[in-house]
Formats: structure tokens, C-alpha cells, sequence
């Protein structure tokens, strides 16, 4: 997004790769009346630095959030978010959960996040092996044949809850990220 042609303006909101330098609220530098949110957004709004989905729906939910306490419509201070399971590095922190497909049915499932337990195929292997998810150093990384997952339970869960705009739904998952922005 960003090369010797783009306005000063503009660049002065973009990071030296060219993504949006969007701050801990997700609100532009220079424009605190505009968010950004997904993979656009530089790297430090995302766990571990890497751009997923699964981060783009707690930004939207976090801006959101923002929105109506910009507003007034909630009380509050702006909240920012925690994405990432903290490393012990200051400002660092590790992805939590990773789906990498290998072939047509093959998923290699890598978790540090509890919350994806359930989608282990084999829980008691895993604890045996790495220990508790949230004390494994590397998590645990199961190879196995997760397409039911990916492209039915997944599929049915998400659909269902944006179908229904069961927003509660949404919130058991980014609620619990906020915290009042520095
Ligand atoms: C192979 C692969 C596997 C992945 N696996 C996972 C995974 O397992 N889990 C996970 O959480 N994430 C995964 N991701 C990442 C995930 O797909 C992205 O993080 C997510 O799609 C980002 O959403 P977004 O809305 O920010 O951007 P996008 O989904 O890229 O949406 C941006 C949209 O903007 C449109 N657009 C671009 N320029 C313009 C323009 N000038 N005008 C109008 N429209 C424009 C594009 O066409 C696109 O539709 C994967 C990505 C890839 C490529």
C-alpha cells in the first residue's frame, strides 16, 4: 500500500511493510474516528504476528466495541485487545491455534489456546505427551483427518451464529480479551 506516490497523509498511517499501524484500540494514528481490522492491520495486532481469521473476528468485535463507546451509547474507556499467549518477552507473545491443511484430508492441528482442545482427535494422547495444553512450551500439534471440522461443524457453528446475529455467541470468545486501553 505504500511506494513514493502515496500521499503523506496516508503513509503516515502505514507501517515500514506497508500495513495499516493501527494502535491497541485499532484506531488509525491520525484519525482516531477510523478503524482498521484483518489481515490489512500491522503485525502486532495479531498473536504471534500471524495474519488470520481467526484474530480479524476479535478486531471486528473490538471496533465494534469502540464504536458505540465513541459514541456514547456505552459507557467505558476504549478498550484494546489481547491476541497471542504471551512468551514472558515483553510485547511478545506466540499464535494460539493454527489449522494447516496437508492434502485432501489430512490437518495438521497445532493449539497453546484451551479453548481448542475440543477439536483434538486424540485429547488424553496429547496430554500425555505434551502435558497440559496451557503449560506446553509448544503447544500440542496433532496430525489427523479434521475435514468433518473444517467443513461441517465449522461451517454449521459460524453460519448459524451470524444467521441468528447471536452476538453473545461472539462475545464468549472477545469479552474476555478486553481490557481498558493504555
Ligand atoms: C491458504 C490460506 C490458509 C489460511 N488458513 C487460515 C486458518 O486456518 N485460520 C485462520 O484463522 N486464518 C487462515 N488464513 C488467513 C485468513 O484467510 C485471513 O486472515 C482472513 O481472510 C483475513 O480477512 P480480511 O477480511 O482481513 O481480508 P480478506 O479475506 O483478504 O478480504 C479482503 C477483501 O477485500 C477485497 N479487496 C481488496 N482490494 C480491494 C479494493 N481495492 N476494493 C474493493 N475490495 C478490495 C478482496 O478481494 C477481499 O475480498 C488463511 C489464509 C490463506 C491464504
Amino acid at each position: 500500500m505504500k511506494d513514493p506516490r502515496t500521499a503523506a497523509s496516508v503513509a503516515s498511517c502505514l507501517d515500514d511493510e506497508g500495513f495499516i499501524n493501527a494502535g491497541p484500540t485499532l484506531q488509525l494514528p491520525a484519525l482516531s474516528n477510523v478503524f482498521a481490522g484483518g489481515d490489512i492491520c500491522t503485525k502486532a495486532r495479531f498473536g504471534g504476528g500471524e495474519r488470520m481469521a481467526g484474530y480479524a473476528h476479535g478486531h471486528a468485535f473490538l471496533i465494534c466495541e469502540n464504536i458505540e463507546r465513541l459514541a456514547g451509547t456505552k459507557s467505558g474507556p476504549l478498550q484494546a485487545m489481547h491476541h497471542g499467549i504471551p512468551t514472558g518477552t515483553e510485547g511478545e507473545t506466540d499464535n494460539e491455534y493454527v489449522f494447516i491443511s496437508l492434502g485432501k484430508t489430512d490437518t495438521l492441528l497445532y493449539a497453546k489456546w484451551p479453548v481448542m482442545k475440543m477439536f483434538f482427535q486424540t485429547p488424553d494422547a496429547m496430554e500425555e505427551k505434551y502435558g497440559p495444553i496451557e503449560e506446553a512450551p509448544d503447544g500440542w500439534v496433532e496430525l489427523g483427518d479434521l475435514n468433518p471440522v473444517k467443513f461441517q461443524q465449522w461451517n454449521d457453528m459460524f453460519i448459524g451464529a451470524l444467521g441468528e446475529g447471536r452476538d453473545e455467541w461472539w462475545a464468549q470468545f472477545d469479552a474476555p480479551r478486553l481490557y481498558d486501553a493504555p
